[in-house]
Parts: structure tokens; C-alpha cells; sequence
């Protein structure tokens, strides 16, 4: 595998027709990359559209990483367009601004900055993404951890400048120390927040980008627009049908740096599906290829052969959060708890000749239908590389 070394693997932002801002630079909410995960138009066997409906393409960067946003309508006058458009910019900028650890002025940033330890309010928007970031954590046995943000900057891959060297054995357990998600108190009832430990230090980007899709879906929906893609980073969610009248179909990538190739297509409706994976944001050090996914037990970036986790779901808020705790819990132990949890996800496993093997939970295959070559529930697939 071809990988750069002591660089960060970066997406080049396409060309924005919504005026992208900084936001959480590259790397940041939008873990750089996003993966590639392409929309394909509806093949020509479909049904063809009517000649009134079209599809209409809004493209830009926010929070770090580019999104695409494709609307299926009948013909929008030019000031509906705009309005669609604003609306977009209007969600990913909310959440940027109250998300963001890359944002000084944030709610996140400001929470982060306090040292108080009675109970402090919150937004309705960033207590529902804290509330499914405990969730998640409490059903994952804290392998999904909000809290891990200190971790996540001292091996490089926050908003703080990046570290000359890896932390100490001594460092991390210190970190630990002021990290877990139980040290966070939530109260639903007047939306507030008790940081139990005065130095927690929360980082919602695992979570928020997949949180800003179901949003922007959701804005659309108001707009009586139900028929969209939208894709931020590499996470995405499909409503309605496509132009040709087609499920969408999301492909998902082989979990190599380099190139840009296709794994496996999944033809989606009224769903979501977010990805994590080893093989974008990473970064080279001396001791080896360093995952900015940090497994909140060790305190260290995860390493195993798991090159990537596909989640599907309802909620693409949701799908993000399992997708990066699945990472953590590697093969074995998360393909159980995606089992047990009934959660589609397709695992692809590095293997040995340096290809990939596809796990499917039986969730996903109920929706997308086992493999031809499948032997069971817990089919594994190679496919070359
Ligand atoms: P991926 O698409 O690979 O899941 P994300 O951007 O969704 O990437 O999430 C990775 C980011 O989440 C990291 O850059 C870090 O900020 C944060 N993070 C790392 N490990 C964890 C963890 N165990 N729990 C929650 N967030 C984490
Ligand atoms: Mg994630």
C-alpha cells in the first residue's frame, strides 16, 4: 500500500459554488477525506424520468472536508435554487460554529475552556449530539468516547499544533486520567451539562459530520424537497428516490490510500451509511502508521487489521458514532456487538496477500442481500485489491 510518509493524507477541496470556510481545516471534523463514496446516477434500465425532473448539484467545503448535496425536483426557479443552497450553508454552519474544537468561539470550545463543575446549558442541537455520544458510548462499553479529545491531540490528530513525538507510556495514563465519558453528567430536562472532572475535554468529530447530514436531510425535507443525497466527508444519507427514479446507490471504497476504487455499491432508500476507516487520516511516525482512531482503553491509536467499518442506519448521526466505535473494537469483538446490537455494518479486513475480506452482519444482509458465494449469516468475501 502506497502511503505518504510523515504527511497527513488530504483531500483536495473541490471548487465550492457555497463560499466554504475554513472550519475545522482539513483534518479536523471531517477526519480530512471523508471516503470517496460516489454517487452513481441510475443506470439506463431505469424507469426515465419525466422531462420535468432534474437533478440539481450543490458542492462545497465545511468542517474541514467537502460535501455534495444532489436534489432530485422538477424544475427549481433560479431563487429556489438559492433557497436550497442558503439552507445548506445555514445547517453546516450551525453546527460548525457550535461543534467545532477547531472553532475558539464555539460552544464545544467554550465548554472545553471552563473549569466549572456544576451544571452548565447547552444548546438543543449539541445536547442531542452529547446525548448519542453517551448512548453510544454506554452500549459499546466506552469504545466510542467523546472525551478522548486530549488523546486525540497529543498524537497529533486535533487542533493542536502536532507533537514533536509520540506521548509517554507516563503521558497517556495522565491523559486517561482526565478523560471518560461517565464523567459527564447529562440532564435532558433543561438541556445542561456537569463535567464531573473540571479538565474534561469533549471532541465531537466522530459524530457531528454524520449529526450535520441528518440536518441538512431534515432542512430539505421541510423544504418538501424529499427527494436528496446529501454527503459531508464521506458520510451520507439518501431520501427518497433518485432522477431516474432508482434507489440511490452509495459506493463504498476499497480502504487503500492511493487509489480510488470501489469496494462494494449499496443501493440505498430513506437511509444513511457512514465509514471509518485506517486508510485516509493517518499519520506517519516513528512507530509506525498511527490510526487518528484512539482506542480510549490503551489510550493509542487502534491497530489491528481492520481497514475499514461501513455502518447503516436511519440515523446518519448514529451510523458515524458506530462506525468509529466498530473501528475501535476491531473484527472479532465488533462484529459481535453489531450483531448483537442488530446494526448493518460491512467490516473489510486487510488479509495477509494484502487484499480484503468483506464481513457482513446479518443486518446488512437483510437489506442488501447476502453474498452469491455466502456460506452463512457471517459471510467473508475476498476480493482483490
Ligand atoms: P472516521 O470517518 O474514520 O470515523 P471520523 O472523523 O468520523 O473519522 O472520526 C475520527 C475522529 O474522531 C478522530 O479524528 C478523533 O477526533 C475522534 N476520535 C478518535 N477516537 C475516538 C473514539 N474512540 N471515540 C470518539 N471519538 C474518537
Ligand atoms: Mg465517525
Amino acid at each position: 500500500m502506497k502511503r505518504k510518509a510523515h504527511g497527513i493524507e488530504r483531500r483536495h477541496a473541490t471548487t465550492s459554488r457555497l463560499a466554504g470556510h475554513a472550519g475545522w481545516r482539513e483534518r479536523g471534523l471531517g477526519s480530512a477525506a471523508g471516503y470517496l463514496l460516489l454517487v452513481l446516477l441510475a443506470a439506463g434500465t431505469g424507469c426515465q424520468a419525466p422531462d420535468s425532473i432534474r437533478e440539481y448539484r450543490f458542492q462545497g467545503s465545511s468542517m474541514g472536508t467537502t460535501f455534495e448535496v444532489k436534489v432530485v425536483a422538477s424544475l427549481l426557479a433560479e431563487q429556489r435554487q438559492e433557497a436550497v443552497r442558503e439552507a445548506i450553508q445555514a445547517q453546516l454552519q450551525d453546527v460548525d460554529g457550535k461543534m467545532s474544537t477547531y472553532r475558539k468561539a464555539s460552544e464545544i470550545s467554550r465548554l472545553n475552556r471552563s473549569r466549572e463543575t456544576t451544571p452548565q446549558p447547552l444548546s438543543r442541537e449539541t445536547f442531542t449530539v452529547l446525548a448519542e455520544a453517551q448512548r453510544i458510548s454506554r452500549v459499546t462499553g466506552g469504545a466510542f468516547d467523546i472525551t478522548v479529545g486530549p488523546l486525540v491531540n497529543a498524537w497529533g490528530f486535533g487542533p493542536a499544533p502536532q507533537p514533536a513525538s509520540s506521548p509517554t507510556a507516563a503521558e497517556i495514563e495522565k491523559l486517561k486520567l482526565r478523560s471518560g465519558w461517565a464523567k459527564m453528567e447529562l440532564y435532558p430536562r433543561d438541556s445542561t451539562i456537569l463535567k464531573q472532572e473540571p479538565a474534561l475535554y469533549l471532541d465531537l468529530s466522530a459524530i457531528a459530520k454524520g449529526y450535520a447530514v441528518d440536518r441538512i436531510s431534515e432542512v430539505l425535507v421541510e423544504m418538501n424537497i424529499t427527494r436528496h443525497m446529501v454527503e459531508l466527508g464521506g458520510e451520507v444519507r439518501t431520501s427518497g428516490r433518485n432522477a431516474g427514479g432508482n434507489l440511490w446507490r452509495i459506493a463504498i471504497e476499497k480502504p487503500v490510500s492511493g487509489d480510488r476504487a470501489f469496494q462494494r455499491i449499496l443501493p440505498l432508500e430513506n437511509l444513511a451509511v457512514a465509514t471509518s476507516g485506517d486508510y485516509r487520516n493517518f499519520r506517519e511516525a516513528e512507530d509506525g502508521h498511527l490510526s487518528h482512531t484512539i482506542d480510549p482503553r490503551t489510550g493509542r491509536p487502534v491497530r489491528h487489521e481492520l481497514a475499514s467499518v461501513s455502518v447503516v442506519a436511519t440515523s446518519c448521526m448514529r451510523a458515524d458514532g458506530y462506525a468509529t466505535a466498530l473501528m475501535v473494537l476491531g473484527e472479532d469483538e465488533g462484529y459481535r456487538l453489531a450483531a448483537e446490537q442488530d446494526l448493518a455494518v460491512l467490516f473489510l479486513v486487510r488479509t495477509r496477500q494484502g487484499s480484503f475480506r468483506e464481513r457482513e452482519t446479518p443486518a446488512f444482509q437483510r437489506l442488501f442481500g447476502a453474498k452469491p458465494t455466502g456460506t452463512g449469516p457471517d459471510t467473508e468475501r475476498e476480493s482483490g485489491s
